[in-house]
């Protein structure tokens, strides 16, 4: 695979599985501009910009639809376009539904679906008049299997199934592919505050019996942003150990 030519807007790449998908695309040779609420560390940057790649990053909040119209057209004029879009950033705010708040499913549904609409709106006229680019959205393994205490969050990761099918329908004949990836338990911040009993709870329920890794995730990420990808659109990408 190879991605040499193409800039990519990857959205919560501060840490976790965005940084990675970030680290991931530059070794393939993308240009990058990332974005995330909190500062980007000089780490990350760094450890970007050492294969070579040029990297652009804003600290920039997804649900500010003002601010994110802002940074997505500096983005383009630094660079001439944007190619590849990578809708990561994404919060949890678990509690049962009959303790739920209403901040809480509000909250949720600002940044894991509100945020993506924000950033594709803003992105998708570039990628319509470059008659071509890539749209992956992370989805959630539990917006397929529900998950007691994530009735918010996983409403949000089953709409953004809804989402990739119908812009992927919408945007095909101008050579956009839209797809999603839809990650198991993966090894980071996220799932590092379940408790132990949590944690060896889920374990015992993914067939090659471990938590996977954001490099699984930037793998799939980066398969399907390739020109290797080009054939597959308004599909989603299962990356869970068989889970689910
Ligand atoms: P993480 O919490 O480590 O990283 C998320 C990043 O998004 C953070 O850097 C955060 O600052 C940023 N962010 C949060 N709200 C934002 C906003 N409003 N605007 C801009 N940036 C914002 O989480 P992660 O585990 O790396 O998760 C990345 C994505 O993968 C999320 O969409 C998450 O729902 C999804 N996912 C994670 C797992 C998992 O097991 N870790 C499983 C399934 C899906």
């Amino acid at each position: 695979m190879n991605l040499k030519g193409q800039t990519a807007l990857i959205t919560g790449a501060g840490r976790g599985i965005g940084k990675t998908i970030a680290a991931k695309f530059a070794k393939l040779g993308s240009d990058l501009a990332i974005v995330d609420m909190n500062p980007i560390s000089n780490n990350v940057l760094r450890e970007i910009e050492q294969n070579g790649t040029k990297c652009l990053s804003y600290q920039l909040d997804v649900t500010d639809v003002d601010e994110v119209d802002s940074v997505v057209k500096k983005i383009i004029d630094e660079t001439g376009g944007i190619h590849i879009l990578v809708n990561n950033a994404g919060i949890t705010q678990d509690n049962l539904f009959m303790r739920m708040k209403p901040e809480q499913w509000l909250q949720v549904i600002d940044v894991n679906l509100n945020g993506v609409f924000h950033v594709t709106k803003a992105v998708i006229r570039t990628m319509v008049k470059q008659h071509s680019g890539r749209i992956v959205n992370i989805s959630s393994v539990v917006g397929f299997s529900g998950n007691p205490g994530q009735v918010n969050y996983s409403s949000t990761k089953s709409g953004l199934i809804g989402f990739t099918k119908s812009l992927s329908r919408e945007v095909g004949t101008r050579g956009i592919t839209v797809n999603a990836v839809a990650p198991g338990f993966i090894n980071t911040s996220m799932t590092q505050a379940l408790n132990e009993n949590q944690q060896q709870a889920i374990l015992s329920q993914i067939p090659l019996g471990r938590m996977g890794e954001a490099e699984d995730i930037a793998n799939a990420v980066a398969f399907l942003t390739s020109d290797e990808a080009s054939y597959i659109t308004g599909t989603v990408l299962h990356v869970n150990g068989g889970m689910y």
